[in-house]
């Protein structure tokens, strides 16, 4: 049963749909998840604080509440000995993202992702356990209440494809979209456009990229996929300055050569503007599904769903810098934005 009146085809027939993601990152910072394992204990252990990144999101702008089963399979929730709460969690994911989504008209989508269980050397044994896998998860979250699946996060068509399978085996709509964390292909040796033909050719309902890049390492490949397929597209990027150098926020350095990812990010994080940018760029070129992925927090996703000309309920509070005591148009800011003629350090802030 659908959670809301205007399912998801309508809604993309209607203009673009907005996502967002990046719950793992953003509970870890908040202090809900473990990093290195990454798995989303905060289901059980803390809801009310799911419950709330949820609500953030909704009055951010999202037009979906995504069920955090991010990495809450089998082989994830063994290695850190909570095996016996994998069914629980699932299914107390869902429950949060459907009570959430009924305070505004969001969508709720059960969430599988890459498992590491997947060996391309192996695609039929190590297959049979992802899809029993990915059968578990979604068998919960559809008895819990979904509208459509978001597979994400892959790296191998051939996960991918089990991903999909077992959504239509339970009739569901699938978004299925790639980490493209090598420059041109996935582990599986499918270069990015290829691995979204073959997922769109075998009936996902909308396919693409999220995760690993930001806006301008994203985007070009995104308009290689747009002309490449005739279903939606949909596009998740990190908010991270990715290079042609770098193109994924994995390979992102210090100077020296320390690894920033995935908790040393923040010097290469991109405002708020910058996300609006790029969701103003993603609509131009005909993506559908404009979202966040790791990194990604309310501010950026508000930004991004007003420069998509909504007005969502935490546009209440957008800024009014004209009404800052310093930095608004009442003649007293100095050239450089410091109050003329004063400390700068004793202004006070902020
Ligand atoms: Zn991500």
């Amino acid at each position: 049963m659908p959670r809301s009146p205007r399912t998801l085809q309508q809604r993309l027939t209607e203009g673009v749909v907005i996502g967002a993601e990046g719950y793992v990152f953003e509970l870890e910072r908040r202090g809900y998840v473990k990093a290195g394992p990454f798995v989303p204990e905060v289901i059980l252990d803390a809801p009310e604080a799911l419950a709330q990144l949820h609500r953030e999101f909704l009055r951010a702008g999202a037009d979906v509440m995504v069920a955090l089963t991010y990495y809450a399979h089998r082989d994830k929730l063994r290695a850190v000995r909570r095996e016996g709460d994998l069914e629980a969690m699932n299914r107390r994911a869902v429950r949060i993202a459907n009570e959430v989504a009924a305070e505004g008209d969001a969508l709720v989508a059960g969430n599988v992702s890459n498992t590491w269980s997947f060996d391309p050397e192996h695609p039929v044994g190590s297959g049979r356990v992802v899809r029993e896998q990915y059968r578990e998860q979604l068998g919960w979250a559809v008895g819990e209440g979904i509208d459509f699946v978001i597979a994400e996060t892959n790296d191998y068509v051939g996960e991918a494809v089990i991903a999909l399978e077992v959504c239509q085996e339970l009739g569901l709509p699938a978004m299925v979209t790639f980490a493209s964390v090598q420059s041109e292909r996935t582990y599986d040796g499918f270069s990015y456009v290829d691995a979204c033909r073959v997922l769109a050719d075998k009936g996902a309902a909308l396919v693409g990229l999220n995760c690993s890049r930001g806006p301008e390492t994203m985007l070009p490949l995104l308009e290689r996929i747009r002309a490449a397929v005739d279903v939606p597209v949909a596009a998740q990027p990190v908010p991270y300055r990715t290079t042609h150098r770098t193109p994924a926020f994995e390979s992102l350095e210090y100077e020296g050569g320390r690894r920033a990812f995935p908790i040393e990010l923040e010097p290469f994080g991109l405002t708020r503007f910058e996300m609006a940018d790029f969701a103003r760029r993603a609509r131009d070129i005909g993506v559908d599904y404009v979202g966040i992925c790791c990194g990604g927090a309310p501010h950026h996703v508000r930004a991004m769903a007003e420069a998509l000309g909504r007005t969502p309920p935490a546009s209440r509070y957008s800024p009014a810098m004209e009404l800052h005591p310093v930095l608004g148009g009442d003649g007293r800011q100095g050239s450089m934005g410091r109050w003329e003629g004063e400390d700068p350090a004793a202004a006070g802030s902020p």
